[in-house]
């Protein structure tokens, strides 16, 4: 019998592969609809937050400003998204969906929904507990400059870590609300970055 090898690399494997399954479905979405991947993941990234700038979402996405750019004109031109100035830095780009764009987001969200909500075998709390540590190995690569971008709870100023007189619960201050491990955010549009380093 071989060795299953160190837990962490084994960690980084099955991450690694669900990343690389779901990659492949996204691309086959994109595909259906004449997206490349990154246009697709720029309507789904614009959908809940309405409006961000360029800079931002190159930064999210890991490319340059110029590779974000070129994506941005490719859903300008379909009538997908539109630009404007930043009223608070005119140096900046602002980008919005428009109502079309939105709609096609909301239909990508539909189609890759079966995918995420296949029946599964273990309970939410199972889930919630593999959110926490995926959460933590991000805020660890976030800690290492390998991660630029992150923000869930672990990096917000407003995370308050577990208590015991919150039967063990962490919590947001911004929301006053209780926070679970399943309840833990991945890209919260209420975020904060936290200064330093420390473990959450
Ligand atoms: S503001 Fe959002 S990211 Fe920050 S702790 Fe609250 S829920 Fe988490």
């Amino acid at each position: 019998m071989t060795a299953p090898g160190p837990l962490d690399l084994r960690l980084v494997d099955a991450v690694d592969r669900l990343s690389r399954a779901l990659r492949i479905a996204r691309q086959d979405i994109a595909t259906k609809h004449g997206l490349s991947l990154l246009q697709l993941q720029l309507l789904e990234h614009l959908a809940p937050r309405h409006i961000k700038r360029v800079g931002e979402l190159a930064r999210n996405f890991g490319v340059t400003q110029p590779t974000a750019s070129d994506a941005l004109t490719a859903l300008e031109g379909k009538g997908y998204v539109e630009r404007g100035s930043d009223p608070t830095d005119r140096r900046a780009t602002t980008v919005t969906l428009t109502a079309t764009g939105a709609r096609l987001a909301s239909q990508i969200s539909e189609e890759f929904a079966p995918i995420v909500e296949a029946e599964r075998t273990t309970s939410a709390d199972e889930r919630g507990t593999a959110l926490h540590v995926v959460l933590s190995e991000i805020r660890r690569l976030q800690n290492l400059g390998i991660i630029t971008v992150d923000r869930s709870c672990f990096s917000c100023h407003h995370f308050q870590p577990p208590e015991p007189g919150r039967e063990g619960h962490a919590y947001c201050t911004l929301l006053r609300e209780t926070l679970r491990q399943q309840d833990l955010r991945v890209d919260c549009p209420e975020h904060s970055t936290l200064t330093g380093s420390a473990p959450r």
